[in-house]
């Protein structure tokens, strides 16, 4: 696990992940991931270059390994490359923040058969020390109500899961335009308008009654909302810095959501 820790310090990107292959006991190969090829894969070819059999090989890797994201990927995902690979074991570091992989590529190896184990939390500390301004990215929190802050260098996501029992959730993204106001922004289907002129969340009655878009500048005390075909999440930024006093690529933003449900969670589906 260390091994792969340190394989990170060696990639170029922004988001670092290291991977070694072990074979009784020995590291056969490490993996950084490097100029859009993944740690995983990197290790893993340079296994193959050696002729080396991985059916008995435990793979370390400081990040979940990947899933398919995009349909026509030129790439075997991670993940179903070292099923076909026959790895039987996996120890996974991070599960990956980005909610379109997150614990996907751990449920597509279990599906494939791979034995799997978690880093210990110490080293996985150390592993969002290194990667801090990604696991920022993606950050989250549970309503129906709370509060969040945000410090970031680029457009942040954020994902607010419906409740603690509601596990349906909904991503909201933020990017700044300047001292105390924000861009709520959001992705198909989720749309975003400004609740002009409200100043808390009781002054919304029907919350899908404004004019929605993919983007609105939503000011330090007025309310936004976020409609999905779901819920509604209202937000309130209460504080936004941004800007060279703050430092010219960091932005900050601090707001209260509540979320409303539209469409009950069907039973049928638990
Ligand atoms: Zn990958």
């Amino acid at each position: 696990m260390e091994e792969a820790i340190k394989a990170m310090e060696k990639c170029d990107g922004k988001v670092k992940v290291g991977a070694v292959l072990v074979v009784d006991g020995e590291v056969v190969a490490v993996g950084s991931k490097m100029g859009g090829t993944h740690a995983e894969r990197s290790a893993i070819e340079a296994a193959r270059e050696r002729g080396l059999n991985l059916k008995r090989a435990a793979l370390y890797t400081t990040l979940e390994p990947c899933v398919d994201i995009n349909t026509g990927q030129r790439r075997q995902c991670c993940a179903d490359l070292i099923v076909s690979e026959g790895i039987p074991e996996v120890i996974i570091g991070r599960y990956d923040p980005n909610p379109n992989v997150y614990r996907k590529g751990w449920k597509r190896l279990r599906d494939g058969g791979v034995r799997l184990r978690d880093f210990p939390m110490d080293l996985r500390n150390s592993i969002d020390a290194i990667n801090d301004k990604f696991m920022d990215f993606f950050s989250s929190g549970i309503g129906p109500s709370g509060g969040a802050k945000i410090d970031h260098k680029e457009p942040a996501k954020f994902r607010i899961q419906f409740s603690a029992d509601d596990n349906r959730y909904m991503e909201i993204g933020w990017t700044l335009c300047g001292i105390n106001a924000a861009y709520g922004s959001a992705v198909d289907p989720v749309k975003v308008a400004l609740a002009r002129f409200a100043s808390n969340f009781d002054e919304v009655d029907d919350p899908t009654a404004y004019e929605f878009g993919h983007s609105a500048r939503i000011a330090v005390g007025e309310v936004g909302v976020f409609v999905g075909p779901e819920a509604c999440v209202l937000v309130k930024p209460k504080e936004i810095q941004s800007g060279p006093d703050y430092g010219a690529e960091n932005h900050f933003v601090k707001f209260d959501y509540v979320v409303r449900i539209i469409k009950p969670r069907s039973h049928s589906l638990k």
